[in-house]
């Protein structure tokens, strides 16, 4: 039986009623219905897959509709912008190598937190779970640097945001595109103050399978962990190395060797929504989109060093004037869209034919063993 039939059954069962999607596909998480809804109705809960739903409840429910209102399946952009495309990549060393591409958000988050701003983005929490959070200092912006491979958890943000905004505070937002979408439909108008970045996004991973990782790693080194890089780029390998850190001891490798990583992007564990995700475009609603500058080597060869370039899309006016104010920042050069060669702008990535598989025995092994089943598919097939 198909998942989200099953859990259909559960929700009746406890009083809760699913309504704000009929299949799990139309649902990304972004957890703005619950945010917005003026009588706590809706709750989000973890499903066997380790994804979080949105549920109503019925008997608390008033039927004011804005639970619909927010949510970015329902409401797609489908306007065409005036893009800029470029390619940029922060002038401090130091900044770019603490960041996974060329390091225009750190510069973006300066510039927002010199006006006295605040800045929001994923970083760990003391479990290492990842969730959106707010920084309004430049030692508080470490934690949000780096791509972290998780769904993050936004709970209670869009509302936060909406707060500082209301309060003429700057506001810098990075997300997914969905969550970025979700954030400009909560708001519900536009606010000077508001830079809405979204990334380019392969998809993300449960956040369920990542919890039962960490604690096998944890587990296994007898620690705990403390930081996961998935973008370590001390190899000058484009950030394909990962380095963690449990109990002050690092271990590194490359990211393709890395089970977590291996799962990630053989597409066994994206979230469903992802495989249908109508965001792989260049025309958004935010601000602007960042991600990595794939193809530099071709591009611009001079700029390849193996550290990382981004990749910047300019959607709105807004964008194009504070992008003037911040580039003295950053050595970049304008390029046409054909240079882009990020398959995630033009569709979505594909489902692994074993997905269904893979979830089966995730849901019915101790995690340890199914892991260890992984091991053996992973040799098996690198033998072939
Ligand atoms: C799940 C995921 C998939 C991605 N897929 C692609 C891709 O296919 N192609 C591509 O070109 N780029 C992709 N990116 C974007 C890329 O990895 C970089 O994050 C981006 O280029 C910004 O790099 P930077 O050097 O400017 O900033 P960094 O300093 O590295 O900052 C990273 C930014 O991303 C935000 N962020 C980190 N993790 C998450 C998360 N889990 N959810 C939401 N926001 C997060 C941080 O808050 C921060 O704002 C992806 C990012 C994520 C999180
Ligand atoms: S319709 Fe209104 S009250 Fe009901 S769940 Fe949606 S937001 Fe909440
Ligand atoms: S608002 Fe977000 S969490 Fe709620 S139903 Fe829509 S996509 Fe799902
Ligand atoms: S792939 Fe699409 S649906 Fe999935 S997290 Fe990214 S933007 Fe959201």
């Amino acid at each position: 039986m198909e998942d989200w039939v099953q859990d259909f059954k559960y929700a009746k069962t406890k009083g809760l009623e699913m309504e704000l999607y009929a299949k799990k596909e139309e649902c990304c998480g972004c957890g703005a219905c619950a945010d917005v809804c003026p009588v706590q109705a809706i709750r989000m809960e973890r499903d066997r897959e380790g994804f979080d739903y949105p549920y109503v409840d019925s008997r608390v429910c008033i039927r004011c509709g804005r639970c619909e209102d927010v949510c970015p399946i329902k409401n797609q952009f489908s306007e065409k912008c005036a893009n800029r495309y470029l390619g940029a990549r922060v002038k401090d060393d130091k900044t770019r190598y603490s960041s996974s591409s060329g390091g225009i958000f750190p510069v973006l988050a300066e510039y927002v937190l010199a006006r006295k701003g605040v800045v929001y983005g994923a970083g760990y929490n003391e479990r290492m779970e990842v969730i959106h959070r707010k920084a309004d200092s430049l030692k508080q912006l470490d934690d949000l640097k780096r791509t972290k491979y998780v769904q993050s958890n936004t709970q209670g943000i869009f509302s936060d945001i909406r707060q500082r905004l209301e309060e003429k505070r700057w506001v810098l937002f990075v997300g997914t595109p969905c969550q970025t979408r979700a954030l400009k439909l909560f708001l519900g108008r536009e606010y000077d103050g508001l830079i809405a970045a979204d990334l380019v996004c392969y998809g993300v991973p449960s956040p369920g399978i990542w919890k039962n990782y960490v604690r096998y790693l944890e587990k296994k080194y007898h620690g705990k962990m403390t930081d996961f890089s998935f973008r370590d780029k001390r190899a000058r390998d484009h950030g394909h190395s990962y380095a963690y850190v449990i109990d002050g001891k690092e271990h590194t490798g490359s990211l393709f060797r890395d089970r977590f990583c291996i799962m990630y992007f053989g597409n066994y564990m994206l979230r469903p929504s992802c495989h249908s995700c109508k965001f792989c475009t260049v025309d958004r609603g935010s601000d602007l989109t960042i991600g990595d500058f794939w193809g530099i080597e071709k591009v611009r060869p001079d700029m390849d060093d193996g550290m990382g370039t981004s990749m910047v899309i300019l959607h709105t006016d807004k964008a194009k004037k504070i992008w003037e104010q911040v580039r003295k920042n950053m050595d970049w050069f304008e390029c046409e869209k054909d240079d882009l060669k990020q398959p995630r702008l033009s569709g979505p990535s594909g489902m692994a034919k074993a997905r269904r598989l893979f979830m089966m025995l995730y849901k019915i092994l101790p995690f340890s063993f199914f892991i260890r089943l992984i091991d053996a598919a992973i040799r098996l097939f690198s033998r072939r």
